[in-house]
C-alpha cells in the first residue's frame, strides 16, 4: 500500500502538502521573543467585561521561552499562513509569564489566550470552538474559555473572509461533499458507501475536522436546518466563487 502522509495544519485545519515545502514547525510558545499583539477593539471590550487583562510587552518584545525550544509538546505542524504571517511571535496570556519554564504541561496558570491544538495537556479545541456551516463559533458563553476561543479565531483569521477566503471556501466545498453523503445515507441511496464516506470525512485527522464534525452533528439532529444553512450560507458563495468565474 502506498505510504502517503497527509495531515492538516494544526490551527486552520487545511490540508498540508506532503512534500513539506508548505509545512512550518511552529513553536507554540515562541522560543526567542514575544511580540506585542494589538488587541482589536471588540476583544478589548470582551476582556475588560470578563475582568481579564492581556499580559504582553507594552512595546517592542520581551524574551521568549528559550528552554522550550526543543520540547516536543511545544511544537505544532502548521501552514505558513498560520505561522509566518499570522501568529509569528505572538503569545498573549492573562497570567504571569513563566519564560524560564521547562515543561509546557505545567503552565496552565499563565492563562494562555491561544489553544494548543495537539495532545491532551490543553483543552480539546472542539470543546471551545464549533462551526455553524463554515463559520467558527465560540462555545463558552463566558470566562477564560470564551476568550481563548475568540482570540484563537482572531489571531489565525479563522473567520476572516477578506484574509482567508480560500480557506473558508475550501471548508464550504467539503461541507457540501459531506452533505451529499449524509443525504445519500438518509435516503438509503448507496448507503453503505455513503456511510464510509461520512466516517472518512468526519475523522479527527481529516482536513477541516472541527467544521465537518459540527455539520454532521447538526444534520443528525436537524437535517432540515442543516440543509437550510447550506442553501442560504454556502451554496450561493460556492457558486459566486466557482473557478469558472474566478476569485475576485
Ligand atoms: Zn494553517
Amino acid at each position: 500500500m502506498p505510504y502517503l502522509v497527509r495531515r492538516p495544519s494544526a490551527y486552520c485545519e487545511k490540508w498540508l502538502e506532503a512534500d513539506r515545502i508548505e509545512h512550518d514547525v511552529e513553536h507554540f510558545r515562541p522560543k526567542a521573543s514575544i511580540a506585542r499583539w494589538d488587541v482589536p477593539a471588540h476583544l478589548r471590550e470582551e476582556l475588560r467585561a470578563a475582568g481579564f487583562r492581556v499580559n504582553q510587552p507594552h512595546r517592542g518584545s520581551e524574551p521568549g521561552y528559550r528552554l522550550l525550544a526543543y520540547h516536543i509538546l511545544n511544537y505544532a505542524t502548521v501552514c505558513k499562513e498560520c505561522n509566518s504571517v499570522l501568529k509569528r511571535n505572538l503569545f498573549p496570556i492573562t497570567g504571569k509569564r513563566s519564560s524560564d519554564a521547562r515543561d509546557p504541561t505545567k503552565l496552565a496558570s499563565e492563562g494562555a489566550l491561544l489553544i494548543y491544538p495537539l495532545g491532551s495537556h490543553d483543552a480539546d479545541p472542539e470543546d471551545l470552538i464549533e462551526f455553524c456551516g463554515a463559520s467558527p463559533q465560540v462555545r463558552a458563553v463566558s470566562g477564560h474559555d470564551r476568550l481563548r476561543a475568540l482570540v484563537t479565531i482572531e489571531v489565525f483569521g479563522l473567520d476572516d473572509w477578506r484574509g482567508r477566503r480560500s480557506l473558508i471556501l475550501d471548508r464550504m466545498e467539503w461541507v457540501e461533499k459531506l452533505l451529499w453523503a449524509l443525504q445519500r445515507r438518509h435516503r438509503g441511496q448507496d448507503a453503505s458507501n455513503a456511510r464510509k464516506a461520512i466516517e472518512r470525512l468526519t475523522s479527527t485527522t481529516f482536513r477541516h475536522a472541527n467544521c465537518l464534525r459540527s455539520f454532521r452533528r447538526l444534520y443528525e439532529k436537524n437535517p432540515v436546518e442543516a440543509e437550510r444553512l447550506y442553501e442560504e450560507k454556502i451554496r450561493p458563495l460556492l457558486e459566486s466563487y466557482s473557478p469558472a468565474k474566478g476569485l475576485s
